[in-house]
């Protein structure tokens, strides 16, 4: 039979995928003899068989539960349910991967009216156990039966003002009992019957609302941001309670081996003392800076260090720690590696490099591609900032630049940042229904809550700029603007955020790109160093080559040559080509645009300064160079001197039905070889020019859409007649090739007779996705959605390679390519080549490079850095 249930001590760290992050490690903790309150984790395959089982917890699951539980009990000398020695649990969910504030946690189960009542005499503290008593009632409603905790705040605030306190700290044990009083009436009135006293049941129920709570729609939402498979499921840990709301010899916090933004090797952290669980993060007392403990309470703190350090050098990594001290005794609740900033996370690998506690290839692997992406956004322009007056300043949360548009909800948020003009969430905390007005923003402002609240923690993660616990911003919410020192803040009024210093402006601050450095380019080399692959960007303007250039391109591998025909006077010179009627005016027409395509390219091959660059032949279908309404059309045809009959008529003609399979690509150049003609002049024109000023340029001319060998061949020809005639006239020397984009399924399965013509294969894995899948790229958005929320879909091809179907065509046309041209290039320039995962998978194909956008070539390259440290090739 299946064991779907483990004790912490039956297991241990190794063991990730079947008992979660959380799970293991307390595991790992209690093999390591670290003071860990005993327990269980429930599997992961037990919450998949929860859903199999058409959302039940079947009755074999919960006899190893009962099991598990007795054995527990043996462990701590208490008895689940007796009501004089109240044996109390946590339940708490936790996944493969961290999903910080994803699923609930619920303390304090198994108290009810009689047990709190035998805690209160056996501690001799009513007053904590009535605190745990509301705690419990407040998080089992929330998480198990739907009642929002916000429904129970009245009656716990109008209490704090009858009795005049404003720390919850200073209510007394008969107001928690009043307060508990009202909740129970409150839970009753709500679910119509009473809250459910039977410890048993209301354990089973909260192991079946974790389960359930992987379903719920943040949790979903956050996988599809982080990418994390639906099927994984979560595992449920159920452990023995301790006490950090025991008066104050107790308390609670978390801590850092290493500060988690800015890297630096010092012990970081916050804790509360008299407080339980969620205190420290939710933000709702502002907690004390860990470095206290040591005068408040020397002893733990050299025990909490040690523990620390061995924790960090057991799992070299960065740890995040939970702990709980119960009447001066304390306990490890939770280890996990750290999240950390991508300035952190630089740090850390280096500094643990050279600490001798990490490989450089360990290293490498600890600094996540995806991460770097906050480095490479802008920082404050420095003459800007110079200028700029500080209003406030606030916590350091998530370091970066930040400009935009104040906005109070997360709603309001994903509305206001339509536009494309950047927003900026202000609110006086943040909590998980914030979740994607905090993507779309680029700062986010708090006015309560720590280091470690909700805020701090999901900005880093995401790589937003993050000011949190600005205690001098006035927030309100719902009245939709902040105040400081009386100065009002609208919705809608420009603010600046620095997450690196904490302070906040309250005016527009010019933002200013970034560079690698330091660090970052200590890192690189390393990388470069592991990697296999080779990495260039998409660029069509020199400007975007030389910034791709400095951040580390070797190459350009796409450049899509239609950008070049959009701007000012070259539209014109391409309209008349379109309406040509004859062969001549367009060749008088190409003729105009053969000067401004040859300095593109000369500009473009300086960028690179040798490296090779592919350029692509005009793709679109002609229909985008024309307007569409008649008045454009009639003010268009007076400019070109032309009847507006006629222009009308071209405009119609070019009408498709499916222009995404239309007279495009390849087919252009077969209908008007005359194009190829002019667009190989000018690119080899171009490579003479500059190979003149001593570069050594080998240009690479793609043509794109190719789905039969015919349709290259005849282009090909085209192209190398020409190119031959140019190149034998100036009497030079130049080395060129012709290759094609696989962007068509047929390509891929006859690559192999491709490859005899073309001399490189570049995926273009845009249109290769929508045709493998048969959806539009430009329409899918549309009902993809459907496709996430209905789980038949859980990431978007566009955006990660699709490795079951396109992958495998590519990789058959990479194979088959090879067959018939052993030393074939094989690179890939679709939106994919700059994530992380899809070059991983294209390492692991053997393609020669991965060709992505500026930004992202920085992420590109440790990416394929860490795919060669993987699977070396
Ligand atoms: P999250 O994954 O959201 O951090 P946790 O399961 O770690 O949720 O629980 C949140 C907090 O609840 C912990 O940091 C800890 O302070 C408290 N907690 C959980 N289990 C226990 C326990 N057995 N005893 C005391 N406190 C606990
Ligand atoms: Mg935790
Ligand atoms: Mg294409």
């Amino acid at each position: 039979m299946t064991k779907y249930v483990y004790l912490f001590r039956e297991a241990n760290q190794t063991m990730k995928n079947l008992l979660g992050g959380k799970g293991a490690n307390l595991a790992e903790m209690t093999n390591l003899g670290m003071p860990v309150p005993q327990g269980f984790t429930v599997s992961t395959e037990a919450c998949t068989q929860y859903y199999k089982d058409g959302n039940r917890i079947n009755d074999a699951i919960v006899k190893q539960i009962y099991d598990a539980l007795h054995e527990t009990e043996k462990i701590v000398g208490k008895t689940f349910g007796d009501n004089e020695n109240p044996f109390l649990v946590s339940v708490r969910s936790g996944a493969r991967a961290s999903m910080p504030g994803m699923m609930d946690t619920i303390l304090n189960l198994g108290l009810n009216d009689v047990a709190v009542e035998g805690l209160a005499k056996l501690t001799n503290n009513p007053r904590f156990a009535y605190d745990s008593y509301r705690r419990f009632i407040t998080m089992f409603s929330d998480v198990v039966m739907d009642i929002s905790k916000s429904n129970y705040e009245e009656i716990f605030d109008n209490k704090k003002e009858e009795r005049g306190v404003d720390l919850d700290t200073d209510l007394t044990a008969q107001d928690l009992k009043d307060i508990v009083k009202g909740f129970l009436a409150k839970y009753e009135e709500l679910k119509g019957e009473p809250f459910p006293q039977d410890p048993k049941e209301q354990l089973v129920l909260s192991v079946e609302a974790v389960f359930r709570s992987w379903d719920n729609p943040r949790a979903n939402y956050y996988r599809r941001m982080n990418n994390i498979p639906y099927e994984w499921g979560t595992a449920v840990n159920l452990q023995a309670m301790v006490f950090g709301n025991m008066g104050d010899t107790s308390g609670t916090g978390v801590a850092f081996t290493r500060n988690p933004s800015t890297g630096e090797n010092e012990f970081y952290g916050e804790y509360l003392f008299n407080a339980q669980g969620e205190d420290v993060v939710a933000g709702i007392r502002t907690p004390k800076p860990i470095a206290e403990l040591e005068k408040d309470n020397p002893a733990i703190y050299k025990e909490f260090r040690e523990i620390s350090d061995k924790l960090e050098k057991h799992y070299k990594d960065m740890q995040d720690m939970e702990f709980t001290i119960e009447k001066g005794k304390l306990y490890m609740l939770q280890t996990r590696n750290g999240k950390r900033t991508a300035q952190a996370a630089l740090k850390i690998a280096i500094d643990m490099v050279e600490e001798g506690l990490l490989t450089e290839k360990e290293g490498i692997l600890k600094v996540d591609p995806n991460q770097l992406d906050s480095l490479l956004h802008p920082t404050f322009e420095p003459t800007s900032l110079a200028n700029a007056k500080v209003i406030a300043t606030g916590l350091n949360a998530s370091p970066g630049a930040a400009t935009g548009r104040a906005v109070f909800t997360a709603e309001r948020a994903a509305e206001m940042a339509k536009d494309g003009k950047p927003v900026i969430l202000v609110r006086q905390e943040t909590s998980p229904e914030d979740i994607e007005g905090m993507a779309v923003a680029s700062g986010v402002l708090t006015s309560r809550g720590g280091m470690t609240s909700h805020a701090a923690v999901v900005a880093r993660g995401m790589g937003t700029c993050c000011v949190a616990g600005a205690g001098t911003v006035k927030v309100y919410e719902d009245k939709k603007y902040f105040s400081v020192d009386g100065v009002k803040f609208n919705e809608g009024d420009w603010i600046s955020l620095d997450g690196t210093t904490g302070r906040i402006y309250g005016e527009q601050v010019k933002t200013q790109d970034a560079t690698v450095s330091g660090d970052f380019a200590k890192l690189m080399a390393w990388a470069d160093k592991h990697r296999s692959l080779k990495v260039r960007t998409n660029a069509d303007n020199p400007k975007d080559a030389k910034v791709a250039y400095d951040f580390g391109a070797e190459g350009i591998g796409l450049c899509r040559t239609e950008h070049m025909f959009f701007e000012g006077e070259r539209i014109m010179a391409m309209r008349e080509m379109i309406v040509s009627n004859t062969e001549e005016e367009r060749a008088t027409a190409l003729a105009k645009l053969l000067p401004m395509q040859r300095e593109d390219f000369i500009g473009l091959y300086e960028a690179m300064q040798g490296y090779p660059v592919t350029i692509r032949y005009l793709d679109p279908p002609l229909h985008e160079f024309l307007p569409n309404e008649d008045d454009d059309i009639a003010d268009l045809a007076k400019e070109m001197n032309i009847s507006f009959a006629d222009l009308k008529a071209t405009v119609e003609s070019l009408h498709e039905t499916n222009p995404m399979l239309g007279h495009r690509g390849v087919r252009l150049s077969i209908t008007y070889p005359e194009i190829a003609r002019m667009q190989t002049r000018a690119v080899i024109e171009a490579a003479i020019e500059v190979n003149k000023r001593g570069m050594n340029v080998v240009p690479e001319i793609m043509i794109p859409l190719v789905g039969e060998i015919k349709e290259l061949k005849y282009v090909k020809e085209i192209v190398v007649a020409t190119a031959d005639e140019i190149i034998k006239k100036a009497g030079v020397k130049l080395n060129y090739s012709v290759g094609t984009m696989i962007e068509i399924p047929r390509a891929c399965l006859i690559a192999d007779e491709i490859a005899k013509e073309a001399e490189f294969f570049s995926f273009g894995t845009n249109d290769l996705t929508q045709m493998t899948f048969g959806f539009s790229r430009d329409d899918a958005g549309k009902f993809l959605a459907d496709y996430y929320d209905k789980k038949i879909f859980e990431a978007d091809p566009f955006a990660h390679v699709d490795q079951k179907g396109v992958g495998k065509l590519m990789s058959m046309a990479v194979a088959g390519g090879r067959t018939t041209r052993p030393d074939l290039k094989c690179g890939i320039c679709g939106e994919h080549g700059g994530d992380p995962e899809s070059v991983d998978f294209c390492h692991n194909i053997g393609l020669s490079y991965v060709s992505c956008s500026p930004f992202r070539v920085p992420i590109a390259r440790l990416a394929a850095a860490h795919a060669n440290i993987k699977n070396p090739r």
